[in-house]
C-alpha cells in the first residue's frame, strides 16, 4: 500500500478562509495543502455564478486587509463587487502570493479520521489519494452546501434546473425562455430581476416574501475611496469595533423609535432608505432587538412595497408579515420593481404548494405551469451542512455527525471537544453570517496561526476544547441569541430552511465581545483548551 502523504497542516478549501490560512502557514514555514472541490479558487465567488451575483457588503469592506500594499493597490468599480470581480481579485491574490502550488483543485475531501496513536489526521479524498497531517483546518464555508429541495418528480423534467449556487461556468441562454425561480431569498432578489429582463416569461415561486431595501449600488467615489486609503489600517480597526464588523463611517444611529414622534421616525427612515443597503437597517440603534423600532421599520418597507407596486394583490404577496432583519437581511436592485413587469407572475407557495415537477414543467395545488428551465434558489445547508457531508472521526471514533446531532456544539466556533488539533474557520458559535465576513474570516484564521505558532514553540503536540468549556460556549450562545429577534422567525439561521435540521441559533450576535474573549482566552494560556 502506497503511504499517505504528510503536511504539518491540511486546509479544506480554498476560498477567502483557505488562501488567507495557507498564506499564514507559509509564514509559520509549516507544509501546507489546501484540498478544494471546485476547479479554481474563490468558494463561494467560485461556485455562486448566477445572474446579478454580487455581495453586498461594500467593496472598500469585502477585501482581504492584512497586505497594505494589495488593499492600497486594488481598485473596486462600484459600491458592491460583482461575483466575477471578487472571483479575479481571489485570484489575484492567489497569484500574488503564489498560493496555487500548494492547492489540490477539483478534489474533494471525504473523510478525515484522528489516528490517536500517531496524533495525526488522516484525510481521504474522492481520487482515493490518502494524506495525513497534524492539524486539519476546516476553511469549508459558512454558506456552501447547497439545499436542493426534494419535489416529486423533479429527475422528469424536460429542461435544465440550475441551482443557483451550481449554475454553470459557460452561462445559460435566457432569451425567449420561460423560466421558474423557486425561492425569494439573497440570491434569488439578485438573479430575479436580471432574469426577468431576459427571459421571455418569469414565474417566481415564493415560499417567505422578503423584506428587501435598495442597494443603491454606484461607482465608488474616488475622494471617499482615497480618503480611506489615506488611513485603511484605521478604517479597517473602526469597523473591528462595530457589532457587525463593518460600516464604521455609518454607524446605527443612537436612539430607538421610541424616542421619536411618528413624524422624525418617517424621516429618520426615509434618509436611512436614501442612504441604502446595511445602514438602512440602523435608523434605530435596536432593531435586532427592540420591538417598537422593528415594527417602525417594518411598517415603513411595507408602505415602500405597496408603492412600488402597482398590482395590489401582489404587492399583498410580497408583504413580509414577520419581525424585519430577522431572516438575514436583502438588499436588492429592483426587486420589488421587476413585478410590474408584464413578463413576471408571482406564485404564493403558502396558498398553492408545490405538489410536484413535471416534465414540462411544474404543478401547484392550483394549476399547471409550463417552463423551458427551472431556476432553484433554495439557498444552503448552511454552517453545518459543509462540515457534515465530510465523515469527520475524532477520539474514539466519535463522528461529527453524531457530536453534532441535537445541532452543533463547540468551543468559540473554533474547536470540537473530541476533535483535537482540528479547527473550523468561522464555524457556528462564532460571529461569521452575523458580520462582514471578511473580517470574521482574518480574525479566525489569525487566531489559529497564532494558536499553532504557540504549540509549536512551546512543544505541545495536541490541543483540544474542553468539555466544560464548550458546555458553556453553547449556554452563551444560546443566551445571546434568545435575547434578540432573529429568534422571532423561521430562518437559516436557525436551520429552519432545513426539514429535519436541529433548531438551533447557530451564529453568535456580536463581533467585538467575541474577539475579546477569544483574546483573553489566550492571555489566560488558552483557557478552556486542553494542551498536551
Ligand atoms: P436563502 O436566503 O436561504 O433563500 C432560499 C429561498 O428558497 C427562501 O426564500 C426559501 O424560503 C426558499 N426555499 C427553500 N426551500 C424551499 C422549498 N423546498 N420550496 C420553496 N421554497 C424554498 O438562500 P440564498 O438566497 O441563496 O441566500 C443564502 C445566504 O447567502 C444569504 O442569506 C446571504 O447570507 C448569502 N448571500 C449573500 C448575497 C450577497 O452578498 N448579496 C447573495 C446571495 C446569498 P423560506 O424563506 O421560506 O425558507
Amino acid at each position: 500500500m502506497k503511504s499517505a502523504a504528510k503536511f504539518d497542516v491540511i486546509i479544506v478549501g480554498a476560498g477567502i478562509s483557505g488562501l488567507y490560512m495557507l498564506f499564514q502557514m507559509r509564514e509559520l514555514g509549516l507544509s501546507a495543502l489546501v484540498i478544494e472541490a471546485g476547479g479554481g479558487v474563490g468558494g463561494t465567488w467560485y461556485w455562486n455564478r448566477y445572474p446579478g451575483a454580487r455581495c453586498d457588503t461594500d467593496t472598500i469592506e469585502y477585501s482581504y486587509s492584512f497586505d497594505e500594499d494589495l488593499q492600497q493597490e486594488w481598485v473596486w468599480p462600484e459600491r458592491y463587487p460583482t461575483q466575477s470581480e471578487i472571483l479575479n481579485y481571489l485570484n489575484h491574490v492567489a497569484d500574488r502570493f503564489d498560493l496555487r502550488k500548494d492547492i489540490r483543485f477539483n478534489t474533494r475531501v471525504e473523510a478525515a479520521v484522528f489516528d490517536e496513536k500517531a496524533r495525526r489526521w488522516q484525510v481521504g479524498t474522492d481520487d482515493g489519494a490518502a494524506l495525513t497531517a497534524r492539524f486539519l483546518i476546516m476553511a469549508t464555508g459558512s454558506i456552501s452546501e447547497p439545499n436542493i429541495p426534494k419535489i416529486d418528480g423533479m429527475e422528469s423534467f424536460r429542461g435544465p434546473i440550475h441551482h443557483t449556487a451550481r449554475w454553470p461556468h459557460e452561462g445559460v441562454e435566457l432569451a425567449g425562455k420561460r423560466v421558474a425561480v423557486i425561492g425569494t431569498g439573497s440570491s434569488a432578489v439578485q438573479a430575479i430581476p436580471v432574469i426577468a429582463e431576459q427571459a421571455a416569461q418569469l414565474t417566481v415561486f415564493q415560499r417567505s416574501p422578503q423584506w428587501s431595501v435598495p442597494a443603491h449600488n454606484r461607482p465608488v467615489d474616488p475622494d471617499f475611496v482615497a480618503e480611506i486609503k489615506a488611513d485603511y489600517a484605521g478604517f479597517r480597526a473602526r469597523n473591528r469595533l462595530e457589532s457587525g464588523a463593518q460600516l464604521s463611517h455609518i454607524p446605527a444611529n443612537d436612539f430607538s423609535a421610541a424616542e421619536l414622534s411618528e413624524e422624525e421616525r418617517r424621516r429618520v427612515l426615509e434618509e436611512r432608505w436614501q442612504l441604502g443597503g446595511f445602514p438602512f437597517f440602523g435608523a434605530f440603534k435596536d432593531i435586532t432587538v427592540s420591538l417598537e423600532s422593528n415594527k417602525a421599520t417594518a411598517d415603513f418597507v411595507r408602505d415602500k412595497i405597496r408603492a412600488i407596486v402597482n398590482d395590489p394583490a401582489v404587492a399583498e404577496m410580497l408583504t413580509p408579515d414577520y419581525t424585519i432583519h430577522c431572516k438575514r437581511p436583502v438588499l436588492d436592485s429592483g426587486y420589488f420593481e421587476t413585478y410590474n413587469r408584464p413578463n413576471v407572475r408571482l406564485v404564493d407557495l403558502r396558498a398553492t404548494p408545490i405538489q410536484a415537477i413535471r416534465p414540462s414543467g411544474i404543478r401547484t395545488s392550483e394549476a399547471e405551469h409550463e417552463f423551458d428551465l427551472i431556476v432553484l434558489a433554495t439557498g444552503f445547508d448552511n454552517m453545518t451542512g459543509a462540515l457534515l457531508r465530510i465523515d469527520i472521526r475524532g477520539r474514539g471514533g466519535l463522528s461529527l455527525r453524531e457530536a453534532w446531532a441535537e445541532g452543533p456544539v463547540n468551543y468559540l466556533g473554533l474547536q470540537v471537544s473530541g476533535f483535537p488539533n482540528l479547527f473550523t474557520i468561522t464555524g457556528p458559535g462564532s460571529p461569521s453570517v452575523l458580520t462582514n465576513m471578511m473580517v470574521a474570516i482574518e480574525q479566525h484564521v489569525e487566531w489559529v496561526a497564532e494558536c499553532i505558532r504557540f504549540m509549536i514553540s512551546n512543544d505541545h503536540a495536541l490541543i483540544e476544547a474542553t468539555e466544560e468549556a464548550q458546555v458553556a460556549w453553547v449556554a452563551r450562545v444560546n443566551e445571546v441569541a434568545n435575547a434578540t429577534l432573529w429568534v422571532s422567525c423561521h430562518n437559516w439561521y436557525q436551520g429552519d430552511n432545513i426539514p429535519g435540521k436541529p433548531r438551533v441559533f447557530m451564529p453568535l450576535p456580536g463581533f467585538p465581545p467575541y474577539v475579546e474573549k477569544c483574546e483573553d482566552v489566550v492571555a489566560n494560556g488558552y483557557a478552556g483548551f486542553l494542551l498536551s
